[in-house]
């Protein structure tokens, strides 16, 4: 019996890094809730106290008995296959996770319902007679206390609290970035002013800042359609609330240096004679005036916060062949790529932030390709601007 606790215990520190692991996973299930509003409150790094309110859909009541177990996922039904939901990610494992090494309490009411319920956890169970009714709004709070206060040695692996919300705001800012629809906010206990804070991003029907000439085409041979809804407008206009949304969370000074661009695989002739495969990517990318002294490198992979190394290291290649080398700056990119999900595998690690996917190389030469011609071009027309001043400058455009 001890040996399967311990089991469990060593299972679930592996999903369960650290308050940033766990704020992960929370910030995924308020967002495949529907959430459009994240507020995070923490005390002492989301060491003491990690708590998330989201406005998604809520919770059942009668599913509130089961939630926390292990592969308990509402999330089937909303997948053609069983195969294509796991590859996703939805493992039903998160929560149940959590409740091994920590206290777990969801509050959480259904729109149409009268009030919320609240109950509170412990190793996969919900902990009996805490299950009560309370007054609440649509949503759900899910509170993480005392992250590891059975698990000493991973309590003692712990950073500092400054070190720990330093984490946890990297992930939030990273959410944040990527979903401009979804109004974030982070605040340590204590303090009435967030740390983070993110209202929605509404673009005027102007198009709100950035011309439309600053618009690259890539790879995309897609006529551009007129219809304000076509696939293609909706990503511009997706990837304007994303600078808007940077500038709101990293400084007006990163939002703008940074460049849109967008690549995609056609399903034309001369694709067909290479490998099939399909990518569609979404690009923010920070040309020569960006100044920083450490790679930003925010990927998304349909929609979830992951990690490729071998894309970053790609994408890091690109910048140093193109910037000149007297310049020791680093980039920031942000990434969104949509894969077939039959592609992604983001079980190779059990905290599924590194990912390995089909046409891997493929598709990371392409970036590479592609993130390279951008900065020629976007560079090419800096030195030009300089040039006037500094005459000097202009090796840098054949170099
Ligand atoms: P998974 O996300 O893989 O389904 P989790 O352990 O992360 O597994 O969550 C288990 C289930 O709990 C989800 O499938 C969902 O039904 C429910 N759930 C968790 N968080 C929320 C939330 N914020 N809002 C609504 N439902 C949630
Ligand atoms: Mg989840």
């Amino acid at each position: 019996d001890d040996d399967d606790e311990n089991e469990n215990i060593l299972n679930n520190e592996k999903v369960i890094h650290g308050p940033h692991s766990a704020l992960k996973e929370l910030i995924e299930n308020s967002l495949d809730a529907s959430a459009t509003q994240i507020s995070i409150l923490c005390k002492d790094g989301g060491k003491k106290l990690l708590q998330i309110t989201d406005n998604g859909i809520g919770i059942r009541e009668e599913d509130l008995e089961i939630v926390c177990e292990r592969h308990t996922t509402s999330k089937l039904e909303n997948f053609e296959d069983l195969e294509a939901m796991e590859t996703f990610g939805f493992r039903g494992e998160a929560l149940a996770s959590m409740t091994y090494v920590a206290d777990v309490a969801i509050t959480t009411a259904r729109s149409g319902e009268k009030c919320a319920w609240k109950a509170s956890y412990r190793d996969g169970k919900m902990r009996e007679g805490t299950k009560e009714m309370c007054a609440g709004v649509t949503g759900t709070t899910i509170a993480v206390e005392n992250l590891f206060y059975n698990v000493k040695t991973r309590r003692n692996a712990l950073k500092s609290g400054a070190e720990e919300y330093a984490k946890i705001l990297d992930v939030v800012t990273r959410y944040a970035s990527s979903r401009p629809d979804v109004a974030f906010s982070c605040r340590k206990v204590g303090e009435t002013r967030a740390t983070v804070n993110a209202p929605l991003v509404v673009l005027s029907s102007s198009g709100g800042g950035g011309s439309e000439g600053d618009r690259e085409d890539g790879e995309e041979n897609e006529p551009s359609p007129s219809s304000s809804s076509s696939p293609s407008r909706k990503n511009d206009r997706l990837q304007k609330c994303r600078l808007e949304r940077i500038g709101q969370i990293y400084g007006p000074t990163v939002s703008k240096e940074l460049l849109p661009l967008r690549l995609k695989t056609n399903n034309d002739k001369l694709e067909k004679k290479m490998a099939q495969f399909h990518m569609e990517c979404d690009i923010l990318y920070s040309n020569a005036n960006y100044k920083a002294k450490k790679t930003t490198f925010i990927l998304f992979i349909n929609g979830r916060l992951v990690e490729c190394s071998a894309l970053k290291r790609a994408i890091e290649i690109a910048y140093q062949s193109v910037l000149p080398s007297s310049s020791r700056e680093k980039p920031f990119v942000f990434l969104s790529m949509k894969l077939p999900f039959k592609d992604v595998d983001v079980n190779v690690h059990p905290t599924k932030r590194e990912v390995h996917f089909m046409h891997q190389e493929e598709i990371v030469e392409r970036v590479q390709t592609a993130l390279e011609k951008a900065l020629v071009k976007s560079n090419a027309a800096r030195t030009f601007t300089v040039q006037t001043l500094l005459p000097g400058a202009q090796e840098k455009i054949n170099s």
